[in-house]
């Protein structure tokens, strides 16, 4: 750490206005439960003070990760040398012509209820996925053959050089768009509002689809009290643009019975890695290496991680 913990504190306190918090255990803040202490924690509740936050640390040359929800990372057992700044920046509003614009710290499932209320469909499809609007358009989260990219409008983004960062605005097709993935992947760039296109829709039927669709995702998703984040590996595709199911690689190589110290896969769906208790991250990342080295072995494929691995170092 460059600087001595009160230094940076002060730094802190006179350009964000708040207090940090120090030594804090990321295990709270991931759906994995997994983690060590993140040398600085802070969660920004405006735009303002996430940005103040972002410009001091690239300033002072300290390293910082942007979270929100916790459901799609895994943290390292030596937690984060740096800062932690979850984003629980939220609001959503209607514009015209069918748009909705949300902070990024918004939920995703309070986005989908506003534009159920708002008469606004085609946002269901996303009904479930747990997080905020930040990490699914990062990863552009999706189901059922769909993603949020097909319905993003426009991003405004932080964008960081150095010691400069610029507010910009991107278009859909600026955004790189791919299965599991967008330009927030590439880019030091931090995802601050977006604005969807919908489309007119009686709040009837769209709670009728919400329905539907959270009733499927019940049949191959573990319960909420089970810690894991999701998919752990993207579905694999193939030269001709097929997507294979990972979980079906997965079950052909025995998945389901395996397990390392705490790590298990979870018994109803083989690309789902879980913390039965007291699994270390390393445990998580050597049971999801045993994997992708038996798919590969057995079908000569690799299998890339979906779950965002945030290591100490940054
Ligand atoms: C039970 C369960 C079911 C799930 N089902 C699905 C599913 O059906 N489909 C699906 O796609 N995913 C699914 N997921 C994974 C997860 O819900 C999504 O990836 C979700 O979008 C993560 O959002 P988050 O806010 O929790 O992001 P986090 O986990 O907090 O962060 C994920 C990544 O996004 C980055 N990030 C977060 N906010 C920003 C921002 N504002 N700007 C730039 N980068 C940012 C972080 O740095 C990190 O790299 C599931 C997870 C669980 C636990």
């Amino acid at each position: 750490m460059i600087y001595e913990r009160k230094d940076f504190q002060e730094l802190f306190k006179s350009a964000v206005g708040r207090e940090l918090r120090e030594s804090v255990p990321l295990s709270r803040f991931s759906n994995f439960k997994i983690g060590g202490n993140a040398d600085y924690f802070f969660s920004a509740s405006s735009l303002k003070e996430l940005m103040a936050a972002v410009y001091l640390s690239e300033k002072e040359y300290v390293s910082y990760r942007i979270i929100g929800g916790g459901y799609n990372v895994l943290f390292d057992d030596d937690g984060f040398r740096g800062l932690v700044i979850k984003n629980d920046v939220q609001g959503i509003k209607k514009l015209k012509d069918f748009k909705v614009e949300a902070l990024s710290g918004t939920g995703l499932n309070d986005m989908i209820d506003f534009c159920k209320e708002g008469g606004l469909g085609g946002a269901a499809f996303l009904a479930g996925i747990p997080g905020t609007v930040g990490g699914a358009v990062y990863g552009n989260a999706g189901a059922f053959g769909r993603s949020i990219g097909d319905i993003l409008d426009e991003a405004e983004v932080l964008e960081l050089n150095g010691k400069r960062t610029d507010v910009i605005k991107l278009k859909k097709n600026q955004m790189g768009f791919q299965y599991r993935k967008s330009l927030l992947k590439e880019k030091p760039f931090i995802l601050l509002k977006a604005v969807f296109k919908l489309a007119p829709e009686s709040a009837e039927v769209i709670k009728k689809d919400i329905e539907k669709n959270i009733k499927e995702r019940k049949k191959k998703h573990p319960p909420w009290s089970v810690a894991c984040a999701g998919s752990y590996f993207k579905n694999p595709v193939s030269d001709t643009g097929e997507k294979i199911a990972a979980g079906y690689l997965l079950d052909r190589v025995g998945a389901r019975s395996l397990k390392k110290g705490g790590a298990a896969v979870y018994k109803g769906h083989a690309n789902f890695l879980i913390n039965t208790g007291n699994a270390t991250s390393k445990d998580i990342r050597d049971l999801a290496e045993e994997l992708k080295q038996r798919v590969k072995k057995r079908f000569g494929i690799t299998l890339e991680e979906e779950v965002v691995f945030i290591p100490a170092g940054g």
